[in-house]
């Protein structure tokens, strides 16, 4: 029996990481609709460890949420790429592929996560958004409403529950969905590096034989590094003292910014590569981690959850429009039909390019160099490379595009 006591949201988001946030954002913004979010409070000081890299099509979509005048001025803007491989033996390191930022653009921003979500969180409150402290505990999806219940029992009712709870996501679980994909075997080790030399918004993408090593520019002089190896030794490398660990630091890239100082600890954390069967089920929808963990190889984890975000917005809030039911069958096959393909072909993708890279096999180093050196004297190419990782060109979600819902 339901209680009719118990108010009734149009949406219930569950995960207040950066793509919950943006998608109950925007859909409060845009669509004017009831929204939830639900998530354990935080606490703890803020994470200064994890950074993302935020495409054009992301920013697009913070700007419109009403999240990027509180985040530009923490971002920074990354002006170039350089792409390179080779073994940290190797005397001199020559950049095999070379991308540049349109003249007075960027191909994308790098910021904290947690810059992220606190610039999300005050465009949800200022939006209207109904904040939840709570961890959902059950899940049960009736003919017209579902129903969640939180640790301490008390129950939230929504016409559609959107499971925005991380790659660990207990909404999946309870929704019956299996995954496929599993560990990469490698670790990835992030650490913030200050140095004495501008790094004029200058990212690095080396292709060790361990795996890639990425050195990202944050704002002012310092950098995020986000560096694979096997288990075993990035365990090791993060017990190093900090004198230790910055040597085995400048054996990996080109010391053109001068001396380095480590700020704060190294931490290692397990890669994994894995994707939801389904991205939906009876009233329920899954976004960002929840649905498909990808590779950090290429910056793109978080803007995939963001495209998510784009699609399910604009799907909901014209079914909205037509006085339609936003948990109804259609609208959710219609947002697993438009996402799981691009997320998918995504992770594949950046899951071979990491098995073909993170090797030393002389047959396979010379074949990626060649196809590296064509991609950089091919101009198109290049340009249709940088537009792809962008995610807003023609056809995406218009979110992405800087257009209202
Ligand atoms: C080292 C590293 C580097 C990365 N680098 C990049 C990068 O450069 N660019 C990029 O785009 N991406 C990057 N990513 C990926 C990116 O950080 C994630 O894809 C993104 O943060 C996922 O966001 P999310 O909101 O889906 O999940 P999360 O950020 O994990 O948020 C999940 C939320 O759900 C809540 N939650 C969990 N369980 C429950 C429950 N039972 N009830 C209620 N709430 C619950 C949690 O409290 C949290 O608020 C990186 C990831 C790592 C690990």
């Amino acid at each position: 029996m339901v209680d009719a006591t118990i108010p009734v949201f149009d949406i219930a988001v569950v995960g207040a990481g950066a793509v919950g946030l943006a998608l109950a954002a925007a859909l409060k913004r845009e669509a004017r609709l009831k929204v939830a979010l639900i998530a354990p409070p935080a606490h703890g000081a803020p994470d200064r460890l994890r950074t993302v890299a935020l495409s054009s099509g992301s920013r697009s979509l913070m700007e419109r949420v009403g999240a990027w005048e509180a985040l530009q001025p923490l971002a920074q803007p990354i002006l170039e790429m350089a792409i390179f491989d080779g073994t940290p033996q190797d005397a001199v390191r020559i950049a095999q592929l070379r991308f540049a930022a349109p003249k007075g653009g960027e191909l994308a921003h790098m910021a904290f996560n947690d810059d992220v979500t606190s610039a999300l969180a005050r465009a949800a409150e200022t939006a209207g958004v109904v904040r939840i402290d709570g961890a959902v505990e059950d899940f049960a999806a009736g003919p017209f409403v579902a129903t969640l219940t939180l640790g301490d029992g008390r129950p939230v009712r929504a016409r559609l529950v959107v499971g925005a709870d991380g790659a660990r996501s207990k909404l999946r679980g309870l929704a019956g969905i299996a995954t496929t994909g599993g560990p990469t075997g490698q670790a990835g080790i992030v650490a913030t590096i200050a140095h004495e030399r501008e790094h004029e918004g200058r990212a690095e993408q080396h292709f060790l034989p361990a795996g890639p090593f990425a050195l990202l520019p944050l704002k002012g002089r310092f950098f995020s590094i986000v560096w694979n190896e096997p288990p075993a030794e990035a365990e090791r490398l993060c017990a190093l003292p900090e004198a230790t660990f910055i040597d085995e630091l400048e054996r990996r890239f080109s010391p053109a910014l001068g001396k380095l100082r480590r700020i704060g600890e190294a931490r290692a954390f397990p890669l994994e590569f894995r994707f939801a069967r389904a991205y939906v089920a009876k009233r329920l929808a899954l976004i960002g981690d929840a649905a498909h963990l990808v590779h950090p190889l290429a910056g793109q984890g978080l803007n995939l959850g963001l495209r998510d975000v784009a699609a399910l917005a604009e799907i909901l809030a014209e079914q909205l429009r037509l006085g339609l039911d936003p948990g109804a069958r259609e609208p959710l096959a219609e947002y697993q039909r438009r996402r799981r393909f691009d997320a998918l072909t995504s992770g594949l993708g950046m899951d071979a390019m990491n098995r073909l890279f993170s090797n030393d096999v002389a047959v396979l180093r010379s074949l990626r160099d060649l196809g590296l050196r064509v991609v950089d004297r091919a101009g198109p190419l290049k340009r249709a490379l940088i537009a792809e990782a962008g995610g807003d060109g023609i056809g995406a979600p218009r979110l992405l595009r800087g257009l209202g819902l």
